[in-house]
């Protein structure tokens, strides 16, 4: 059997070649970004592997039926850009990796909050230009302080678990709280108690039309003065215009992403060389209290590991007609 990788980075090549060369599966690696344009690369593949910013709408799952593609394996945990509705009705399986480590993504998270509030972003360029001046480093204590999670799924109670060593009052919000979580005296409140209490804000649930832009305008207008936002969830969650604003006037202490709303074009390519015309993710790297990282809160040994074997097995588990257990 053949499978065609789509978004192909060099980091996972290896991990995805061993798992599959143990699964018995040939594998064709792609570098461009699948769509209804790209999709017929998958010819004479079985199934195909995508990942976050390739787009699976209805236009692209019908080009993959019509090529006789079973299966779309996605290798990561979050499905937003898959036409779900669509795929049923079509009868294509998507499958997914719900958990590869969770740590991953919350030890991430943890060190963009550290890194922020002790500014290393801007110490680490300053050290290696023989400035050893501490103005404009000034940090705060997490201890004492309250962080706010917003989503306690599997990555926010481990960064919950993470924080419950700081000493800091822990909110939550998330419609299903976990009793994990509330075991070691995480306090679920209103979404509105959470943004005007918390010292830091740190994002965990998944894009939904119902999370899009959770963190708006009058979101912003109301958090705690100086607080600082997290998010390695995904960029829809944040409206990176109000975001800027709030930057602007100081509202918003600082802000560290991993994820942005216009990201599918940009991440995971080499632009340095380039023009970036995207005014906005150009206008957040001027800003002294912004850190950004290329969505890269999941990349770890072990979870590549995890990755690539178990998008591995849930192909297998497809073709060899039995409960994938990570059918979507
Ligand atoms: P999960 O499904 O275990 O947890 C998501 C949690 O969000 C659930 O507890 C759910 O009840 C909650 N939730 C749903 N709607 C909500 C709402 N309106 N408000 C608050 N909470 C809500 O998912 P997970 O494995 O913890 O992953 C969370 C997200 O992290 C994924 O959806 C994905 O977008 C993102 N992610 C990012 C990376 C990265 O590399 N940056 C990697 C993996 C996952």
């Amino acid at each position: 059997m053949k499978a065609t990788v789509f978004s192909t980075r060099k980091d996972e090549r290896l991990y995805l070649e061993q798992a599959f060369t143990n699964a018995g599966i040939d594998l064709a690696f792609e570098e461009v970004h699948l769509n209804v344009k790209t999709a017929e690369l998958a010819k004479g593949s079985a199934a195909v592997l995508a990942f976050v910013n390739d787009s699976l709408d209805s236009a692209c799952l019908e080009r993959l039926v019509a090529l006789d593609v079973k299966v779309v394996a996605l290798r990561c945990a979050g499905f937003n850009n898959v036409d779900l509705e669509v795929a049923h009705q079509l009868g294509i399986a998507i499958v997914r990796v719900p958990a590869y480590s969770p740590y991953a993504v919350a030890e991430h998270a943890l060190t963009l909050m550290l890194s922020l509030n002790r500014h290393l972003h801007k110490a680490y360029n300053r050290v290696r230009e023989g400035n050893f001046l501490l103005d404009g480093l000034v940090g705060r204590d997490v201890h004492g302080k309250t962080v706010g999670v917003i989503g306690t799924g599997q990555i926010g109670t481990v960064f919950c678990r993470l924080l419950s060593g700081f000493g800091c009052r822990v909110l939550a919000y998330d419609p299903v709280p976990s009793s994990e979580c509330l075991d070691i005296g995480v306090e679920y409140v209103d979404l509105s108690v959470l943004i005007s209490e918390s010292d830091f804000i740190s994002l965990h649930c998944p894009l939904s039309p119902q999370t899009h832009h959770i963190i708006d305008h009058s979101a912003l207008a109301n958090i705690k003065g100086g607080a600082m936002l997290i998010n390695t969830s995904r960029g829809g969650l944040v409206d990176t215009s109000a975001v800027i604003g709030a930057l602007k006037d100081g509202r918003l202490g600082g802000l560290a992403i991993d994820v942005y709303e216009e990201e599918a074009d940009l991440f995971f390519e080499d632009f340095s060389d380039q023009i970036i015309t995207d005014d906005q993710l150009m206008r957040l790297t001027t800003f002294p209290n912004v850190i950004i990282t290329g969505h890269q809160a999941f990349l770890t040994q072990e979870a590549l590991h995890n990755i690539a074997s178990i998008s591995a097995s849930n192909i297998q588990a497809v073709f060899g007609g039995n409960e994938c257990p990570n059918s979507l």
